[in-house]
């Protein structure tokens, strides 16, 4: 019997991995296989990679650092498509332009050096361009709202789309980009900074995360999107339920939104603590927490 994968293989110009566990593709260190991980060479690649999948009837989602991302434990069918690739970068005066797949820590320092203010907010932020506008992932000093003035992506057909900034529906950790588009690439207006200036704010920030969050440990950084006035590690750790474990997986000792992989644990378990903090957060103070973290895939 003949597999797609083949045909795609012959089509893209980059990687093509079959069955590839995403364990080793996302931060928590979870996930069963996706049936084809894809890595297009570049943007006419990943264009041509979505045109075929469409033709074919086949599913083809984004994948970005897999810093945000619970992947669940029977895999993902169709093909995950990786940003690794995307790389470029150009800068004109204050404006940088790159493509999805740029580290957001290599985008903040390339403005740094050039003295560019504006992206301090992604100070200790990991991740990729396209994942971080998707989220529209930020920190107290700001998100990718503020800065962001076009994106580019291809949608499941292989055709280009630009919006403007309204036009993406930025909102607080996330965005109205439909999901059935990857990003492809943006562009960022930034201002004129003194270095020292980029780097005070930074370093404040990372020094407050150093202190707040847990370390050597598998994760995906918050959880739980902050309920409107209030914090959702705090309402998690007034339930008691700081340290709590199922299987290997813990609602961190150290910060409450997190919940880690101590190693070994299973998407399973991490949903099993997930509901349960969103029942006794509901029954204890009637707030219904919403994931910050995507959940893909299906159970095994
Ligand atoms: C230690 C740690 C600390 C963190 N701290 C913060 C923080 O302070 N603030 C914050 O906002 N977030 C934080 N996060 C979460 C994470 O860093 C961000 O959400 C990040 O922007 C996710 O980017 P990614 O490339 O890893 O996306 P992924 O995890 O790969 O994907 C996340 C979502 O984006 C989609 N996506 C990925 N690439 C694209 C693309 N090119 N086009 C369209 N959709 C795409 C995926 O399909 C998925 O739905 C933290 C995570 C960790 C592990």
């Amino acid at each position: 019997m003949s597999d797609w994968r083949e045909d795609l293989a012959a089509v893209c110009r980059g990687e093509v991995r079959r069955d590839e566990p995403l364990a080793k593709h996302t931060t928590l260190r979870i996930g069963g296989p996706v049936d084809a991980w894809v890595a297009p060479a570049d943007r006419a690649d990943l264009a041509a990679v979505r045109a075929f999948c469409h033709a074919r009837g086949i599913l083809s989602a984004p994948l970005g650092a897999g810093s945000n991302l619970l992947v669940k434990d029977g895999g993902v069918r169709g093909v995950l498509v990786a940003t690794d690739h995307l790389r470029a970068l150009e800068r004109t005066g204050t404006v940088i332009r790159c493509e999805a797949g740029v580290s957001t820590g290599k985008l903040l320092s390339v403005a740094t050096i050039a003295e560019l203010g504006g992206l301090e907010f992604l100070g200790g932020v990991p991740g990729s361009v396209g994942g971080g506008l998707l989220g529209n992932a930020g920190t107290y000093l700001g998100e990718f709202k503020d800065v962001t003035t076009e994106v580019v992506s291809i949608d499941a057909a292989g055709r280009e789309i630009r919006r403007d900034n309204p036009g993406c529906g930025f909102v607080y950790r996330g965005s109205a980009l439909p999901r059935s588009e990857i990003v492809a690439s943006a562009t960022f207006a930034l201002r004129p900074r003194p270095r020292a200036e980029i780097d005070a704010d930074v370093r404040a920030l990372r020094d407050r995360r150093h202190a707040r969050e847990p370390k050597k440990v598998a994760n995906a950084g918050s959880f739980f999107k902050n309920p409107p006035g209030d914090f959702a590690g705090r309402l998690i750790e007034a339930c008691g339920l700081k340290g709590r474990r199922q299987g290997a997986a813990e609602i961190s000792a150290v910060h409450a939104n997190w919940i880690v992989n101590t190693g070994g644990a299973t998407a399973a378990d991490v949903l099993v603590l997930v509901e349960l903090a969103r029942a006794e957060v509901e029954a204890r103070f009637g707030v219904h927490l919403e994931l910050e973290v995507k959940v893909v895939g299906e159970d095994r």
